[in-house]
């Protein structure tokens, strides 16, 4: 077993989740027919396959899990890593599903994985690994436009999606919606402006979004606003960075401290995350960087005091190990499983508050929810209307200024006459979603008494939902 965090606990991955969903399932009464059938996953499959590399042959094996394909297409990103092993997809493919339900987009839930690192490898050497694993998966059925739309996950991103829905395309030349097989691709390959950036960005309208209840903010010891909160971030790869880098420019956190691969940066005064995330670029790592203090035992500083905890990395880093030490009154899930059950359950006994993973990432995909309907569209969003919106603009500024006889002020001027293009219209919809979603989440924990967290809060809407298509529709 590869989830070696996990195993140690005595228990995989997808039990850890597969024990969150029974607990939700109690608390529901749900007859258990539903249950069990929501619990496993519909189909798997395992693909090996030989390329040549440098003259030497190299074996590569990877899987694809459908959770759940009770909507369609079933939805999830494809991970490059050496720990991935079946049943990490299949509990990441569970996770899909619960994460659509909740953010309300109607996707069935799955995920892909192939065992590879993949920094050994040359652009060219990954190109053709990357290809052959889409050909492989197209072949046995398992990614289409209709059925199963991977996305870019951990190792993976804009280039591999870009690839992948190439040979796709090379591989149904007649299928007038190929653009759809896969979401985050190049914007210039039919992705959509805003996607890359999705995940932290959604960490942080999430996080926004907590905040306007005070309420909710004062039962996790806090107060105010998002301004001057400390945060601790681990891992800075593509969720961790957007999600620190719009907390410190745009909410005005402060970053105390990054924890990456090779050790972790503290500085009370706040980190600048774009700078660090450039001396990463350039050095590979965080140590060396200036403008802070350096640990190399990066786990520890997960337990340094700060206001809100947001792993961004692998999932299982917070144990019975670890938990009873930290501080964070509140953890922002930013990466998949990064708490397991046990972890879990010792936090919420601490009074730990924790947005959970299957709603405080679930900005991923909502983005690649509208990135498909835009290939199935064939246009990119704000193109019809947005110089109608800025014409209708014009004449709003203009009718004031002719009744008034008062000149509207540039900067009212300049947000009035302003047409909406893909971009604000792709965040717009997020930030709209990721609201919408805690509240529901707020409100189901306030209104069912055996609701004590918003993990659970979540579970429920998701499993309610899906349960509900099954009784629908029949199983
Ligand atoms: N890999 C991302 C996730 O875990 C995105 C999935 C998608 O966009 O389909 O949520």
């Amino acid at each position: 077993m590869s989830d070696t965090k996990f195993a140690q606990q005595g228990m995989s991955f997808r039990e850890s989740v597969e024990h969150m969903v029974d607990h939700a399932i109690d608390i529901m009464e749900l007859e258990e027919g539903i249950g069990n059938a929501l619990k496993v996953c519909q189909s798997v499959v395992q693909v090996s396959f030989p390329i040549d590399i440098e003259g030497k042959i190299e074996m590569f094996t990877g899987w694809r899990a459908t959770h759940s394909d009770h909507r369609l297409p079933s939805k999830g990103g494809i991970r490059f890593a050496m720990m991935v092993d079946q049943d990490e997809v299949e509990a990441l493919a569970a996770l899909m599903t619960y994460k659509c339900a909740i953010v309300d987009v109607p996707f069935g839930g799955s995920k892909g994985g192939l065992v590879i690192d993949p920094r050994k490898y040359t652009a060219k050497q990954l190109e053709a690994i990357t290809r052959r694993f889409a050909r492989e998966l197209i072949n046995k059925g398992y990614l289409s436009p209709a059925t199963n739309v991977p996305a870019p996950d951990m190792g993976t991103g804009p280039r591999e999606m870009g690839w992948m829905v190439d040979t796709y395309r090379q591989m149904f030349p007649n299928d007038i919606n190929y653009m759809g097989a896969l979401t985050g691709k190049p914007v210039e390959h039919g992705g959509v402006r805003g996607r890359n950036e999705a995940t932290g960005r959604g960490v942080q309208y999430a996080l926004r979004e907590l905040f306007r209840h005070p309420e909710e903010i004062k039962r996790c010891g806090l107060s105010g606003s998002l301004s001057g909160k400390r945060v601790v971030v681990q891992g800075l790869g593509n969720v961790g960075y957007h999600a620190a880098h719009f907390l410190q420019t745009e909410d005005g956190c402060l970053i105390t401290a990054i924890i990456e691969r090779d050790g972790a940066l503290i500085n009370e005064d706040g980190l600048d995350v774009q700078s660090v995330r450039e001396y990463i670029t350039e050095t590979g790592g965080v140590k060396g960087y200036p403008h802070a203090e350096y640990r190399e035992d990066g786990s520890k500083v997960l337990a340094f005091a700060c206001d809100i905890l947001i792993p961004a990395a692998l999932e299982g880093v917070i144990t019975t190990e670890n938990a009873p030490r930290i501080q964070a009154p509140l953890i922002a899930e930013a990466a998949n499983g990064p708490i397991t059950f046990e972890a879990d359950k010792i936090l919420r006994e601490r009074g730990v508050e924790i947005l959970p993973d299957a709603y405080c990432n679930a900005g991923g995909v909502v983005v690649s929810y509208f990135e498909w309907i835009r290939n199935l569209n064939h246009v990119r969003f704000g193109r019809l209307d947005k110089r109608f919106h800025e014409a209708r603009g014009q004449h709003i500024i203009q009718a004031i200024e002719e009744s008034t006889g008062h000149k509207v002020p540039d900067h009212l001027a300049d947000e009035l006459a302003r047409g909406a293009d893909e971009f604000d219209l792709v965040r717009s919809g997020l930030d709209d979603t990721m609201r919408l979603a805690l509240q529901e989440i707020i409100r189901t924990r306030n209104e069912n008494p055996k609701v004590n967290d918003y993990r659970m809060a979540a579970y429920v809407i998701a499993i309610e939902k899906v349960a509900r298509h099954y009784r629908d529709i029949g199983v």
